[in-house]
């Protein structure tokens, strides 16, 4: 088997890794990079049969718009309907790609590969790491992955039942040279922002990312707590309902203390995609709140939000603070580019009198120890990092440490 890393074994984001047997050539994730100055990539040259993507986050599936829409892609179904999701609210077209489901523990064939789909605990729902066999070889990709989420029973599983006789493991390691230690669990985050909200005489706002369900789940349970209501935006409310097809324990916008702020160009955009939204502008507006709702009584809600909606978090400033809980990865307060639009404002709230910051966040990846106990149940003859920034220090922590520069090719 045939190895090409074209982007991923030095930075978090754009991964991007080829395999290749005499007849057949995938792709493991072909994903937009978190960093500006990273290295573009040119897939011109080559013939491939398929792209598999691991999860529904733009560093793994962000440039799928840019190979030919004739090459099959393979995903699960929910993540699908995420990326979907976040196209028709942002007023985009929709992926052209050929897509097709995979489902978990599933096995498929594209030409000579056989691939085995792990379903895994990540802050993006429907992630997966994927065993992938060809030519007598067994590679296994971790994708990205976390072992202390609301379904860390994934991560039990696969160290309890791991594959066997894997010649080589890309493990991805985002936390090798960070600590998780103040928020080990999303159920101290659930505890964060209980403590936040629960004698509150303002409104609290919830930074974070519409498809973290796991962060979702934990908003609603600290507002169940704290009798307050959890407000949601249009978006993620679409979201819930796609994640509710094929997980029942997800809050919804029907559930009591939720509630749906209609944003005028979120609401524009479900009038102007009727067909494909169907009845659920109508359901929508069965569960809506207004402004003058929320401002009668500001203390009685949690408003999760994006980081651009500095403005709205302002227009609540009284006497009396606001409180925001920023719920998301802190280095996103750094980065410049549009993509964290508003980053400045949101740092500002941090030295601004009126602005009780909080913060209140686990990572969606593997901690150190968490990573060696993967790395030990798996036992690949080789590990090759991927997804991390940190790759030198593999040799140190973990066995069979084999690096594979981007763009140099490596026969299995
Ligand atoms: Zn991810």
């Amino acid at each position: 088997m045939k190895i090409l890393i074209h982007r991923g074994s030095k930075e978090i984001g754009g991964t991007c890794i080829q395999l290749s047997t005499n007849k057949t050539t995938i792709l493991l994730d072909l994903g937009l990079p978190l960093s500006k100055t990273s290295k573009e990539i040119n897939l011109s040259n080559i013939k491939v049969d398929a792209v598999l993507i691991s999860h529904p986050h733009r560093d793994h599936f962000g440039l799928i718009d840019t190979i030919d829409p004739s090459i099959s892609v393979y995903i699960g179904e929910t993540g699908k309907h995420l990326i979907d999701a976040t196209q028709m609210l942002l007023g985009k077209e929709l992926h052209n790609n050929k897509f097709k489901y995979f489902k978990s523990w599933q096995s498929f064939q594209i030409g000579d590969f056989t691939i085995k789909p792990y379903l895994a605990d990540h802050s993006a729902i429907d992630a997966y790491g994927f065993l992938i066999e060809a030519e007598g070889k067994r590679v296994f990709y971790s994708g990205d992955f976390r072992a202390h989420g609301r379904k860390s029973i994934l991560f039990d599983k696969i160290v309890h039942d791991p594959p066997k006789d894997i010649d080589l493991l890309f493990m991805e390691g985002t936390m090798m040279q960070r600590s998780n230690d103040d928020f080990p669990t999303e159920a101290a985050v659930e505890k964060k922002i209980y403590e936040t909200i629960k004698d509150q005489n303002n409104i609290s706002f919830l930074i974070s990312s519409s498809q973290n369900i796991d962060r979702i789940v934990s908003a609603y349970r600290a507002c169940s707590k704290a009798h307050k209501t959890l407000i949601i935006d249009i978006y993620t409310a679409w979201v819930l309902e796609q994640v509710k097809l094929s997980s029942k324990h997800v809050p919804a916008m029907e559930w009591d203390l939720i509630a749906v702020y209609a944003d005028f160009s979120q609401d524009k955009k479900l009038k102007e995609n009727s067909s494909f939204f169907g009845d659920f502008r109508k359901r929508v507006y069965e569960h809506r709140i207004k402004k003058e709702q929320i401002a009668e009584n500001p203390a009685e809600f949690l408003y999760l939000s994006k980081m651009s909606k500095s403005r709205v978090m302002n227009t609540y400033k009284k006497e009396t603070p606001i409180n925001v809980i920023y719920s998301q990865w802190l280095d996103y307060l750094k980065y410049e580019n549009s993509e964290y639009f508003g980053a400045e404002n949101i740092s500002a709230f941090r030295n601004d009198p009126k602005v009780n910051f909080v913060y209140a966040h686990t990572s969606g990846h593997a901690e150190v120890k968490d990573l060696k106990e993967f790395a030990n149940a798996l036992k690949p003859k080789m590990l090759v990092p991927i997804h991390t920034e940190f790759s030198g220090k593999y040799k140190e922590l973990f066995d069979n440490v084999f690096e594979i520069e981007d763009g140099k090719p490596f026969e299995l």
